[in-house]
C-alpha cells in the first residue's frame, strides 16, 4: 500500500503577509509593500502560486476551508457580505504571477448579482449597479464559461445604438437592465445553464478558469513566445472592489509621480470619470487629463487630487522608486490597485536615480546599480528622439553611438566639400581606409556597407565619437555612379539621410533629434561612479582634440595613443609617404626628420592637456601600405611631389602589398626591421617630456608601448633601442625624465609567454581587437559580413569584437595576467581593445584586478560607471558590503 504524503495547508494570508514573491506572486508581493507602507489598498487576501496549481487541477473546492476562512476575515474587515441582499460584498480577482511572466487579465465585479442590486444600488445608485453587472459578465462569461466576447460586445453596441447614445456610460438604468437580459440569453443560448448568480459560485468559478488557462499548454507557449517563463506559477489576489462608479467623484485612472523623459518630479496622467479597472489606458472612453485640460481630476475635485498625490507619494517610498499607479475613486476616496516602477527614458533613469539618492530613499550605491551604463549614451551624443517617426533605409552593426542627419558625401573630397558649406555630410563608403580619414574628420557620421565592430571605420569613428554604422549589407554603394540604393529607392550625393549609431539603422531624411546631456544628474552620478570605482579608466585618444575631450570625461589618463593617426593629415602624411619609399636610409631619416618636430609638438600637446596624468603611447602599428595611395590619380600627385617616376610608386606599392597584413609586417616587426621609424617616435616622445615639463611644470613620465610582440626577443631588443634614444635625449637635453617601456599583449603567444615577457616590461596591455581576431582565426575587417547571421542563429552569444568572449579569449586573458603578475609583480596590468568601452568586459576586468581599462573618449562615462557597478558588486559578493 503506498502512503500519501499529506498536502500542506493552503496557503492563504492577508495582503499585509504576502510580501515574498516565491510564495504568493510578484503582484501581491507589491501590494504587501504598499499596504506596509501605508498606502490606501483596498483590504483582501493573497493565494499562494502552489495553491493556483491546485486550484488549476481540482478547482475552488482544493481550497476548501482556508478560501472561506479568508472570505469571512475580508467580510468582516469589510462589514460586507459575498451575496447580502441589504450590505453585499464585491471583489476583484487578479492574477499574481510568479518571477518570471506577467499576469492574466482581472476579473472585477464579482458579488454583482440579482440578488444584490439592490443592495449595491443603495451604495452607488441603480445605473451602477446594473453597470457593474453588465461588467461583471461582459469579462466572467468569456473567461471563466467559455462565452464568445464577440455575442456580448455585439450586444452593447445594438443597445448602445438603440437608445441613441455615444458610448456605455450614457446607457440609463433602464437600457442597462435590457441589456442584462440580453446577456443572461447570450449565456443560457451559449452554454446551455443561466449566468451563475450565487457570488460564491462566481468566485470558485473564476478562480479555477483562470488558473486553468494558465496552466494549458496554449498558454505556455505564449508565455515563452513572449520571452516569459513558461513554467511560471500562478498566485491570485482577492480585494474589495473600490468601484470607481456611482455617486460624487468616482472613476478610475492611472499616473506616473516622475516624467518619463526628463525624470522631473511631477505627477500626470489621466482618468476617467465613472470609470473601472483599466478604462483609462484601454482607451474605451476619452480619458482626461489629472491636471490641466477638459475633465481634469485637480479641476473638477481637487481636494480629491491632492489625496491622490498623497498616495502617489506613499507608494513611491514604498517601492524606494519613481512610480507608476493604478487608481479607483468611490465617492471622493482613493485607493491604489497596484504601484509598479514608472516607464522612463535614459535620461529619466538618470535623473530619478540620482533624486531618489538624494532625497534619502536609497544609497548611492544604488543609485548606480539601477542605471544600465549603455544608457549614458543618450547623454553622451545627440539621438533619435523616440517618439520620431523612422524610415529605415538600411541595417548594419552599431559601431559608434549617437546619431547625425546631413547630406550624403560618397567620397573624403565631398565630405570636406559639404563641411566647408557649412553642412557637415555623412560619409557613406564601401569601407573606409586611412585615406578617408580627413573626410571622417569633418563630416556627422559614417556608414560602410561593409567592415565589422573593429573594422578601420567603426574603430577611428568612435575615437572621433562620429556616429557610424558599419555592415549594412541590405544596401548598395556605387561609388564611381555616386548612388545608394536601397529597397528600391536611390539616393544621390547630397540627399539628406540620418545614421542611428546606437540602434545601427541609417534612416531617409532628416529625424528629430534629442540634445546631449552633460551636467546636473549626469555630471552628479559621474562624481559618485568615481568616488565607488577602484579600476582606472583611461581614454584611447590619438590626437590633442581626442585627449581634450577626454579630459572633460574626467579620465585618469590616455591608455592608448595610436601615433598612426597623427600621420594622415594632408602634409604629414606626404612626409610619410616619402619615408616609406626612400631608396635607403638616408632618405627615410630626412623624410622621418621632417616628421618628428609634428610628432613632438603632437606629445607637447597631448602631454600639457593631460597635466601629469600618465599617458601610453603606442610606436607605430600598421603595415607602410596602409599610408601608400590607392587611385591612380593619387599616385600621380605623390609621383609629382617626389619627382619619381609614377611606375616606381606603383611598383614599391605593390611590392609593400600584403595578402594578410594583419599579420604581416605590422607592429614590432616593423619597429625591429625598420629601426629609424621607432628611433624617431621615441626621440619625439622624451623631446616633449622635456619640453612639456618645462612648459607646464608638470613632470612626465611617458608610457611607451611596443605593438603585437609575440616573441620576448622582439621586447628586448626594441627596448635597448628606445633605452638609447632616452639616453642620448638626456645628454643633449641635459635633463633628467622618467619613463617606462611596456608592451601589448595581441597575440596568443604573447599571452602564453607573458611571464617572460612581463620581466623587462612595465606594463602589459591587452589589445583585445587583435587577440580577439587571432584568437578566433576571425578578420576583424571581415566578421561584418557574416556577423549578424551568427547572431540571429545564436551560433555566437553576442558579437566578440564587442562584448569580450570570457570563455576563450577571457581565458587567455586570465592566463596572461597571472603568468605577467608570476614574472614581475610590479606590472601594471590593463586592457585597450574596443572591450574597454563595454560595460560586461569592464566588469571582467574588474575581477581580473586589472590596474585600469582604456576605451574611446566618448565611452569614458560608461567605462566609469561600470568599473564603479563591477566593484560594488564585487565587494557585495565578498560580504564586505558597499562602499
Ligand atoms: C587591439 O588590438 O586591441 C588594439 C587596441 O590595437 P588596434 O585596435 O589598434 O589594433
Ligand atoms: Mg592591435
Amino acid at each position: 500500500m503506498t502512503v500519501q504524503p499529506a498536502l500542506a495547508a493552503p496557503d492563504i494570508v492577508d495582503i499585509a503577509d504576502a510580501g515574498d514573491a516565491a510564495r504568493h506572486g510578484a503582484k501581491a508581493a507589491r501590494l504587501a509593500l504598499l499596504a506596509r507602507g501605508g498606502v490606501a489598498t483596498p483590504p483582501g487576501f493573497a493565494i499562494s502560486v502552489a495553491d493556483g496549481a491546485r486550484l488549476a487541477a481540482g478547482g475552488a473546492e482544493a481550497l476548501g476551508a482556508a478560501l472561506q476562512a479568508a472570505l469571512a476575515r475580508l467580510e468582516a474587515v469589510r462589514g460586507r457580505r459575498l451575496g447580502d441582499a441589504a450590505a453585499p460584498l464585491l471583489v476583484s480577482v487578479r492574477t499574481s504571477a510568479g518571477e518570471g511572466a506577467s499576469g492574466a487579465p482581472a476579473i472585477l465585479n464579482i458579488g454583482a448579482c440579482a440578488a444584490t442590486e439592490a443592495g449595491i444600488a443603495a451604495r452607488a445608485g441603480l445605473r451602477a449597479a446594473r453597470d457593474l453587472r453588465r461588467r461583471l459578465i461582459q469579462s466572467f462569461a468569456p473567461a471563466a464559461l467559455g462565452v464568445d466576447a464577440e455575442a456580448l460586445e455585439q450586444a452593447l453596441l445594438d443597445r448602445i445604438r438603440a437608445s441613441g447614445a455615444a458610448d456605455e456610460s450614457e446607457l440609463d438604468a433602464a437600457a442597462l437592465g435590457a441589456l442584462l437580459d440580453d446577456y443572461h440569453r447570450i449565456v443560457v443560448d451559449e452554454t446551455g445553464a443561466p449566468f451563475p448568480e450565487d457570488p460564491r459560485e462566481q468566485l470558485s468559478l473564476a478562480l479555477a478558469a483562470a488558473a486553468a488557462a494558465w496552466a494549458s499548454p496554449r498558454a505556455r507557449m505564449l508565455r515563452a513566445a513572449r520571452g516569459d517563463d513558461p513554467e511560471a506559477g500562478l498566485g491570485f489576489v482577492i480585494q474589495a472592489m473600490s468601484l470607481g462608479v456611482g455617486p460624487g467623484v468616482s472613476g478610475a485612472g492611472s499616473a506616473v509621480s516622475r516624467d518619463p523623459r526628463s525624470g522631473a518630479r511631477a505627477l500626470s496622467g489621466v482618468w476617467v470619470a465613472q470609470g473601472q479597472g483599466e478604462d483609462a489606458a484601454l482607451g474605451l472612453r476619452a480619458a482626461a487629463p489629472l491636471e490641466g485640460g477638459d475633465g481634469a481630476l485637480a479641476l473638477i475635485a481637487p481636494d480629491v487630487f491632492a489625496a491622490l498625490a498623497a498616495q502617489v507619494a506613499l507608494a513611491e517610498a514604498a517601492l524606494a522608486d519613481a512610480c507608476k499607479v493604478e487608481f479607483t475613486v468611490e465617492d471622493g476616496v482613493v485607493k491604489i490597485l497596484d504601484a509598479v516602477a514608472a516607464p522612463r527614458g535614459p535620461r529619466a533613469a538618470v535623473r530619478i536615480a540620482v533624486d531618489l539618492a538624494e532625497e534619502g530613499r536609497i544609497g548611492r550605491a544604488d543609485a548606480l546599480l539601477r542605471i544600465d551604463p549603455q544608457l549614458l549614451i543618450e547623454h553622451l551624443h545627440p539621438t533619435v528622439d523616440p517618439a520620431a517617426p523612422r524610415d529605415v533605409i538600411g541595417r548594419g552593426l552599431p559601431a559608434s553611438p549617437g546619431a547625425a542627419s546631413g547630406p550624403i558625401a560618397f567620397t573624403a573630397d565631398a565630405a570636406e566639400v559639404f563641411s566647408a558649406r557649412g553642412t557637415p555630410a555623412i560619409l557613406v563608403r564601401v569601407e573606409t581606409g586611412p585615406e578617408d580619414i580627413r573626410g571622417m574628420h569633418v563630416a556627422a557620421g559614417v556608414m560602410t556597407a561593409r567592415g565589422g565592430l573593429t573594422s578601420h571605420a567603426a574603430v577611428v569613428a568612435r575615437g572621433m565619437g562620429v556616429p557610424c554604422v558599419v555592415g549594412v549589407s541590405d544596401v548598395a554603394v556605387d561609388i564611381d555612379e555616386g548612388a545608394l540604393r536601397a529597397g528600391g529607392r536611390r539616393f544621390a550625393e547630397g540627399d539628406v539621410i540620418t545614421l542611428d549609431g546606437g540602434a545601427g539603422e541609417a534612416l531617409a531624411g532628416a529625424a528629430a533629434m534629442l540634445r546631449p546631456e552633460f551636467s546636473g544628474a549626469f555630471a552628479t552620478l559621474m562624481v559618485w561612479a568615481d568616488a565607488h570605482r577602484r579600476m582606472g579608466v583611461r581614454a584611447n585618444a590619438d590626437t590633442p582634440a581626442d585627449a581634450r575631450v577626454a579630459r572633460g570625461f574626467n579620465v585618469d589618463g590616455i591608455g592608448l595613443c595610436r601615433t598612426e593617426h597623427m600621420f594622415f593629415e594632408p602634409e604629414r602624411v606626404t612626409a610619410m609617404r616619402e619615408m616609406i619609399l626612400a631608396d635607403d636610409a638616408q632618405a627615410r631619416r630626412a623624410a622621418l626628420a621632417r616628421l618628428l618636430p609634428w610628432q613632438r609638438a603632437d606629445f607637447v600637446a597631448l602631454f600639457g592637456i593631460m597635466k601629469g596624468l600618465p599617458v601610453t603611447i603606442r610606436l607605430l602599428d600598421p603595415p607602410l601600405h596602409e599610408f601608400l595611395p590607392q587611385s591612380p590619380r593619387d599616385m600621380r600627385e605623390l609621383a609629382l611631389a617626389m619627382a619619381m617616376p609614377v611606375e616606381k610608386v606603383k611598383a614599391r606599392a605593390a611590392a609593400l602589398a600584403e595578402i594578410n597584413p594583419m599579420l604581416g609586417m605590422r607592429g614590432c616587426r616593423l619597429g625591429v626591421t625598420v629601426p629609424e621609424i621607432y628611433e624617431m617616435q621615441a626621440r619625439a616622445i622624451f623631446e616633449a617630456a622635456v619640453e612639456a615639463e618645462a612648459a607646464f611644470g608638470a613632470a612626465v613620465t611617458p608610457e611607451i608601448m611596443i605593438p603585437l610582440v609575440s616573441a620576448n626577443r622582439e621586447m628586448l631588443i626594441l627596448k635597448d633601442r628606445i633605452d638609447a634614444v632616452a639616453a642620448a635625449v638626456k645628454a643633449e637635453r641635459g635633463a633628467d625624465f622618467a619613463y617606462k617601456v611596456g608592451c601589448m599583449v595581441e597575440t596568443p603567444r604573447a599571452a602564453l609567454r607573458a611571464e617572460e615577457i612581463a620581466r623587462g616590461a612595465a606594463f602589459l596591455s591587452f589589445g583585445t581587437n587583435d587577440l580577439t581576431q587571432m584568437t578566433y582565426g576571425l578578420s576583424r575587417d571581415d566578421a561584418g559580413g557574416f556577423m549578424r547571421a551568427y547572431l540571429a542563429q545564436g551560433v555566437f552569444p553576442a558579437d566578440p569584437f564587442h562584448t569580450l568572449d570570457v570563455e576563450g579569449v577571457g581565458e587567455l586573458l586570465l592566463m596572461a595576467a597571472e603568468r605577467g603578475r608570476r614574472g614581475n609583480r610590479a606590472v601594471a596590468l590593463s586592457l585597450c581593445g574596443e572591450h574597454g568601452g563595454d560595460p560586461a568586459s569592464v566588469r571582467f576586468c574588474e575581477l581580473a584586478g586589472f590596474d585600469y581599462v582604456s576605451c574611446s573618449p566618448y565611452r569614458v562615462p560608461i567605462a566609469r560607471l561600470a568599473a564603479a557597478q563591477a566593484r560594488i558588486l564585487a565587494l557585495r559578493g565578498r560580504g564586505d558590503g558597499a562602499p
